[in-house]
């Protein structure tokens, strides 16, 4: 076996919480954190030469500015690898969204190197050395649904998810992580998402109380900012979304809808006034 071909899987956050600041800079965090059908296309090709990194999207970096490159690095180094490869990514995943694309490119090339090199380390190995390259990094290999706290490394697997039916919309706006920190200040906050309520409609595999239950502390952050997101949001809700919130530090917004046919009806709409619309659906097939 020379070549492993891996679908990148994006993910969405059900539910974020933001708990406090660690001293290193870092946040504590509870996320329910959800896999979806939406991916980058890598393969990986084991090789005698160098790391090499192929995109086609132009804008991206190749060299260790990019976390799949990063990841080929860190395996090589980490266990005196003689190989070398190379890595072909097809993006489809919207980057800078919060729908973790990079770090999940990142999670694929692990995998697969692990595999091509042979250097046999168990899920639970990679996924601690997967933290290395960043916080959603282990939740990425592991994939599913689960909720993640800590930075997002500690993880407890959850009930799969009856396959559920989103659409996402990307609006064209630029939201850094780290701005998004800076400016939420977890004092001044009344409303708190409701981690537990999130785990609790999942463990029931209750599509309506999880539509319900969606929710995003940095989303008030972002949305004061930028209305455009609460645009979207009324725009899904008026669509017949179930619910909606942002994913990650957005700005990636995302609504639940009950079929395949309503999210479609939703997305031809809402195509009409944003650029970026997706359809897709949850995706629970753990590797
Ligand atoms: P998160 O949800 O973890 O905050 P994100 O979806 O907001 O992630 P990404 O798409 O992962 O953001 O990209 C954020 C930045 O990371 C980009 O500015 C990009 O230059 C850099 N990056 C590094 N490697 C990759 C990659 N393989 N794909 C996309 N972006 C990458």
């Amino acid at each position: 076996m020379d070549h492993i071909d891996i679908k990148a899987r994006a993910k969405v956050n059900l539910a974020l919480d933001v708990l406090g600041r660690r001293p290193d800079g870092y946040h504590n965090v509870r996320m329910v954190m959800q896999s979806i059908d939406l991916y980058d296309e890598v393969r990986v090709v084991s090789t005698d030469g160098d790391i090499r990194l192929y995109c086609d999207d132009k804008s991206l970096p190749l060299d260790e500015n990019n976390l799949a490159y990063r990841a080929a690095m860190l395996l090589k180094e980490r266990f005196n690898v003689r190989r070398g490869a190379d890595i072909h990514i097809r993006k489809n995943i919207p980057v800078a969204a919060g729908l973790a694309g990079g770090s999940s490119d990142g999670a694929a090339v692990l995998k697969a190197l692990n595999e091509l090199w042979g250097i046999g380390l168990s899920g639970q190995k990679l996924m601690e050395l997967g933290l290395a390259l960043g916080a959603d990094v282990p939740y990425c290999i592991l994939g599913g649904t689960a909720l993640a706290e800590g930075i997002g490394e500690v993880l407890t697997p959850l009930p799969d998810l009856p396959k559920t039916w989103m659409v996402l919309v990307k609006p064209e706006i630029d939201i850094s992580t780290k701005w998004v920190y800076t400016h939420l200040d977890l004092d001044k906050l009344t409303d708190r998402p409701d981690i537990d309520a999130m785990v609790k409609a999942v463990e029931d595999r209750d599509i309506r109380a999880v539509a319900e239950n969606l929710s995003n502390v940095l989303e008030s952050v972002s949305a004061r900012r930028y209305p455009v997101i609460e645009a979207i949001k009324n725009g899904l809700t008026g669509m017949g979304a179930l619910g909606s919130v942002m994913s990650g530090s957005g700005p990636t917004v995302f609504g639940i809808f009950k079929d395949r046919a309503a999210a479609q009806r939703a997305a031809r709409v809402l195509a009409m006034e944003y650029g970026h619309v997706y359809v897709t659906s949850t995706y629970n097939d753990r590797v």
